[in-house]
C-alpha cells in the first residue's frame, strides 16, 4: 500500500505519512484525520517508507477529486514561498488555498455549457469545455488608439517575449502615458497565442474599473477576479477555472499569486511599487518578488509597470535583469503635463492649515467650472485630544500611540488596532471640559473647506468614507458625472482614475515623511506625490499641483518639480548603499512579541546568542544587530522587538535563516512570547 506524505496546516512542520488505498497523485488534495479532527492536505509525495510504524499509520479519509492535481510548478512556487520566507510548507500551501477548498466539501465545477458536480470519489473533473480545459470560447480583442510611438515599442518587445525569448520587463511610464493600454495589448498578444495571463494589481477597490476595462476589450474572454473580497464559492471556482485552463485572464490583488494555471504565458503586475503586494502577517511573501521568481521558473514573460519603480526593482533594470521599457509622453495627444509648483509655507499666510495661495488657486477653479482635489494623507478629524489645562491626551489601551479624533461620529479611534471609545466631555485627570483636537486630518479639513466655500460640492474619500461596499463605486459614478467640485482625501484617491474636469491637486501637508526613521519614507513620499499629482489635467483641459510645503528646497521636492524620478532614484540608491539598506544587501528581521518588553528582548537576546553559535553565522557575511523595540514598540495588547540580520549575499543570508529558524523552534519561549521572521521586511 503506498505511503502518502500529507502537507497540513501546520506551524513548524513538514509532511505527516498516511495509507491510501488506491493511487493518488502528487498534487492532490485529501481529507485525512489529524488528532481528532479531519483536515484537508496535499500530497507532496508517495513512497515505500515511513519514519513511522507501519502499523501505527493511518489511512486517508477521502481523496478530494473535484479538482485535478494541483500542478508541479505550483507545488514548486509554494515549496520557494516556504523556504524563502522561513515558513512551513503546509501554512503556505493550506494558506493560499481558497478557503472554501480546505472544507472537504465537494466542489461544483462551473463551465459556461453544463453545470456538473462532482463529489468526492467520483472521477476527475474534466471540463466540458475543450480538453484539458485549452479555451475554445470565441474572443475578442478590441483596438482603441492607435499605440504611440513608445507604446509600440514596449509592446512589441513584450510580444517578442511572449513568442519566444522570456524576460522581465521594468514598463517604466509616467502617470497617463498609457501603461494599461499595454497591459491590454500584450495580454491580447498571450491570449492570441493560447495562453492565460495573470494580472496583480494592489487593491480592492482598483479592481472594478481595471475589470471594467478588460472586459470591454475582451469580449467574449473570460476573466476571473482574484481577491480577499470574494465569496467562498466564487473564489473557489475562479481558481479552479484558472487551473482548469478555462480563465483566460485573472485578475487579482497579492494572493492571486498563488493562482495554480493550466497554461500561463505572461504575468503583469501594475504599480508594482506598491507596499500592498507585500503581505504583513502569517507567510509575509511579497506577491511582486513571488511572480518574478514563478515567471523565470515558467520561463514566460512578466511585466513590471510603474511610474515609480520601487528601488528594487529600479535596481534590477539598472544591473540588466530587467530590461527596462519607458513611456515619457502622456498618451493622450490633447492631455499635457500638470504644471507643478511649491508653496513655502513658512512665507505664505496659512489659516488652518491652507495657503492664501492654495485657497486663492482653488477659488479660481470652482470660478471656472473645475474640479479640485487635496491630498492629506491622515485621516479622522485630528491626530490627537488633548487637555488645555493639563495636557493630558488619551491613548490607545493596546498600543503605544495616541489615538485620533473622529468628531463626526463622536468617537476616538486607534487607527493602528480600530480600538475605539466615546470621547470625554471632560478631562479623567483634572475635570476640565475643554478638551481641543489638535492637529488636522481629511474630515477636519473638508470642514475648513465648507466654511470657505459654502456653495461647492465636497466629497471626502478615505478609508472612513468608503467603508462601505460599493460607496467606492457610488463616489466615482458621481465624480464623473460632474456632481462634486471638490475632493479631499488620503492616498486611496491617489491612483488610477481619470476625473476628467480636474485641474487643480494641491498636496496639503506630506513634510513628516521626510525625516521619519523609516529609510523607506521617501521613495513612498515620492511614488505617492508623483501618483496625486498625476491626476491633474488627465483630459485636454491643463493641470496645476501646489505642494505646501516648509521645505521647498529639498531634494525630493527639486527632483519632483522636475519630473526626474530616475535622478531621484539614483541618489536614493546612493544614500541606500552608503547607509547599507536594501537592496544593497539582503535583509530580514526576526520579530518577537510578548505579553512584556522584557520578555521580547529577552526571547531576542537569547536566539542572538543562539545564532552566534551556528556554522552558518559568518560575520564576514551575516551581520546580526541587537534586539530594540520596535516603532509602534506595542500594537494590539503586544510588545514587539526585533532584530535585524543583513548579509551583502542574499543565498548567504538565506542559508543562515534556515539554520537559525531551527535553533530558535528549540528556544524556550517563555510567557507566551511568539516571534516570526519576516524576509525582506517593510515595516520596522
Ligand atoms: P497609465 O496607466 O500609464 O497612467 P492609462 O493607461 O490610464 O495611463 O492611459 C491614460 C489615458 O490615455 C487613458 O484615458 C487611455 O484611454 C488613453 N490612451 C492610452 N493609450 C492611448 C493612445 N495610444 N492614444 C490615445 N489615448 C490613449
Ligand atoms: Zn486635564
Ligand atoms: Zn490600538
Amino acid at each position: 500500500m503506498p505511503i502518502l506524505q500529507v502537507v497540513l496546516d501546520v506551524p513548524l512542520s513538514k509532511a505527516f505519512d498516511y495509507l491510501s488505498t488506491d493511487p493518488v497523485a502528487i498534487g492532490s488534495r485529501v481529507s485525512v484525520p489529524f488528532g481528532r479532527r479531519a483536515q484537508v492536505g496535499i500530497v507532496v509525495g508517495i513512497t515505500n517508507e515511513s519514519s513511522v510504524p507501519l502499523a501505527q499509520l493511518r489511512p486517508i479519509l477521502a481523496h478530494l477529486e473535484d479538482s485535478p492535481p494541483l500542478p508541479a510548478d505550483w507545488l514548486r512556487l509554494t515549496d520557494f514561498a516556504s523556504r524563502y520566507y522561513q515558513r512551513a510548507l503546509g501554512e503556505v500551501m493550506l494558506g493560499v488555498l481558497p478557503p472554501r477548498l480546505k472544507t472537504g466539501k465537494p466542489m461544483r465545477v462551473r463551465s459556461s455549457r453544463s453545470r456538473t458536480t462532482v463529489a468526492a470519489g467520483a472521477s476527475v473533473a474534466t471540463d466540458a469545455e475543450g480538453a484539458h480545459g485549452a479555451p475554445v470560447r470565441s474572443w475578442q480583442f478590441v483596438e482603441h488608439h492607435p499605440l504611440t510611438g513608445e507604446q509600440a515599442v514596449a509592446v512589441e518587445a513584450v510580444n517578442g517575449a511572449i513568442d519566444g525569448d522570456p524576460a522581465a520587463f521594468l514598463l517604466q511610464g509616467i502617470t497617463g502615458s498609457g501603461k494599461t493600454e499595454v497591459y491590454m495589448q500584450v495580454a491580447a498578444h498571450a491570449l492570441r497565442a493560447g495562453c492565460q495571463v495573470l494580472v496583480l494589481v494592489p487593491e480592492i477597490h482598483l479592481t472594478p474599473q481595471l475589470e471594467q476595462q478588460f472586459r470591454q476589450r475582451f469580449p467574449g474572454a473570460r476573466i476571473e477576479l482574484m481577491h480577499s473580497g470574494r465569496s467562498g464559492v466564487a473564489r473557489a471556482q475562479g481558481w479552479l477555472s484558472a487551473q482548469t485552463g478555462t480563465a483566460q485572464i485573472v485578475l487579482g490583488t497579492r494572493l492571486a499569486v498563488f493562482t495554480p494555471f493550466a497554461h500561463l504565458g505572461l504575468i503583469i503586475i501594475d504599480e508594482e511599487h506598491d507596499p500592498s503586494f507585500k503581505q504583513q502577517d502569517a507567510v509575509r511573501y511579497s506577491a511582486r518578488d513571488l511572480a518574478v521568481w514563478r515567471a523565470r521558473d515558467a520561463g514566460i514573460p512578466i511585466v513590471l509597470g510603474s511610474a515609480t519603480p520601487s528601488l528594487e526593482s529600479f535596481a534590477n533594470a539598472k544591473a540588466g535583469r530587467y530590461q527596462r521599457l519607458t513611456l515619457q509622453q502622456r498618451a493622450r495627444p490633447q492631455a499635457q503635463l500638470p504644471l507643478l509648483q511649491l508653496i513655502n509655507t513658512d512665507r505664505d499666510e496659512v489659516r488652518d492649515g491652507l495657503s492664501k495661495t492654495l485657497i486663492e488657486a482653488l477659488s479660481d477653479t470652482f470660478k471656472a467650472g473645475e474640479q479640485a482635489l487635496l491630498f492629506l494623507n491622515r485621516r479622522g478629524y485630528a491626530p490627537v485630544l488633548a487637555c488645555n489645562a493639563c495636557g493630558w491626551m488619551p491613548g490607545c489601551p493596546r498600543c503605544s500611540t495616541h489615538v485620533a479624533v473622529h468628531l463626526g461620529e463622536r468617537r476616538l479611534r486607534c487607527h493602528h488596532c480600530g480600538f475605539e471609545a466615546p470621547i470625554p466631555a471632560r478631562c479623567p485627570d483634572c475635570g476640565n471640559v475643554d478638551l481641543q483636537p489638535f492637529g488636522r486630518g481629511t474630515e477636519r479639513l473638508e470642514e475648513t473647506l465648507g466654511g470657505l466655500f459654502p456653495q461647492i460640492r465636497i466629497a471626502r474619500i478615505d478609508s472612513d468614507s468608503m467603508r462601505l461596499k460599493g460607496a467606492w463605486e457610488q463616489m466615482h459614478q458621481r465624480i464623473h458625472a460632474g456632481a462634486i467640485d471638490l475632493l479631499v482625501g488620503t492616498q486611496m484617491l491617489a491612483k488610477g482614475h481619470d476625473f476628467p474636469r480636474l485641474t487643480l491637486v494641491a498636496v496639503v501637508n506630506a513634510d513628516a515623511a521626510l525625516f521619519a526613521a523609516d529609510y523607506r519614507a521617501p521613495e513612498r513620499l515620492f511614488a505617492q506625490l508623483q501618483q496625486v499629482s498625476g491626476r491633474a489635467g488627465r483630459d485636454a483641459l491643463k493641470g496645476r499641483v501646489l505642494i505646501q510645503t516648509r521645505y521647498p528646497d529639498h531634494p525630493l521636492y527639486r527632483s519632483l518639480l522636475q519630473g526626474d524620478y530616475n535622478r531621484f532614484a539614483q541618489a536614493e540608491l546612493a544614500e541606500r548603499a552608503r547607509a547599507g539598506f536594501p537592496p544593497s544587501v539582503a535583509e530580514a528581521v526576526l520579530r518577537a512579541e510578548g505579553r512584556e518588553m522584557p520578555y521580547a528582548i529577552e526571547f531576542l537576546a537569547n536566539a542572538r546568542a543562539a545564532a552566534l553559535a551556528l556554522r552558518e553565522m559568518d560575520p564576514e557575511d551575516i551581520s546580526l544587530y541587537d534586539p530594540v523595540p520596535m516603532s509602534l514598540a506595542r500594537f494590539n495588547g503586544w510588545h514587539r522587538a526585533h532584530l535585524l540580520v543583513q548579509s551583502p549575499r542574499r543565498a548567504r543570508l538565506q542559508q543562515f535563516l534556515t539554520a537559525w529558524r531551527l535553533a530558535i523552534q528549540s528556544l524556550p519561549a517563555r510567557h507566551g512570547t511568539r516571534w516570526h521572521v519576516d524576509v525582506d521586511p517593510i515595516e520596522f
